[in-house]
């Protein structure tokens, strides 16, 4: 699994990158994108770190504004984890009120007059500076949601099951109260540890950034697994 990892690292580093600001008109409007974090390395390039999509029709531009920009933990679980573990680390009991969820009415009703919506508002500030610092990102089109979802899941699981990719020591994430994210290096803590990409859809992944012209054909022809089998990846 690690090989297929190393070539997943290999094919997304040579995409082009974006940083905060980005022009949102160079992102697709459907596909996936994969975060970067700065002092995270690993196969020799920057580390995947996270891994992620969007449901609905045309909202790649949106769920990536959601993570960089809107301050909203409740409608970016990548906010809402970056902002836990800052927390956490700092050892700040105002992680409880964090994780409350806010989005329904009901919710509001219940705890809104209970947050500390100056705290609140300063830990978002946090959160945002965070990320528009220390993360970049690629994307590449995935038209289909079916696809999309598919691709994802086993990308996340296949960076998962890697031997090599290991965070560094100050990585934030160690400093998270969530223990899937801690163990898997991974700013995520579902779809970890299932059904790894194939080799057909390594091929298809391939073609996949080919078109979106994000990067030369020549840099990502070097791009490829060696001609070893892969070998049951044994679950
Ligand atoms: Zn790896």
């Amino acid at each position: 699994m690690s090989e297929l990892c190393a070539a997943l690292h290999h094919l997304f580093n040579k995409l082009e990158r974006f940083t905060f600001p980005f022009e949102v008109s160079k992102i697709p409007r459907n596909g996936i994108y994969i975060l970067f974090e700065a002092e995270e390395q690993a196969h020799d390039v920057d580390r995947i770190v996270r891994i992620g999509t969007h449901i609905g029709d045309n909202q790649l531009r949106s769920r990536l504004q959601q993570h960089f920009i809107k301050e909203n933990k409740d409608r970016s679980i990548f906010r809402k984890n970056i902002g836990r573990a800052i927390l956490n680390r700092a050892g700040d009991p105002f992680l409880e009120q964090w994780n409350w969820d806010l989005t329904t009415r009901k919710a509001r009703e219940t705890y809104g007059h209970l947050v500390d919506r100056y705290k609140q508002e300063e830990v978002e500030r946090q959160v945002t500076a965070c990320i528009q610092e220390h993360f970049s990102f690629v994307v590449f089109e995935v038209a289909e949601k079916p696809q999309r979802l598919n691709l994802e899941r086993k990308i996340i699981s296949t960076v998962s099951w890697c031997a090599v990719c290991r965070p560094s020591a100050n990585w934030l994430g160690l400093h998270s109260p969530k223990s899937k994210i801690r163990q898997s290096g991974l700013w995520q803590v579902n779809e970890l540890y299932k059904r790894p990409l194939s080799e057909g859809e390594f091929s298809e992944l391939k073609r996949l950034a080919y078109k979106a012209g994000a990067a030369s054909k020549a840099t990502l022809a070097a791009t490829h697994l060696s001609s070893q089998p892969l070998g049951h990846p044994g679950y």
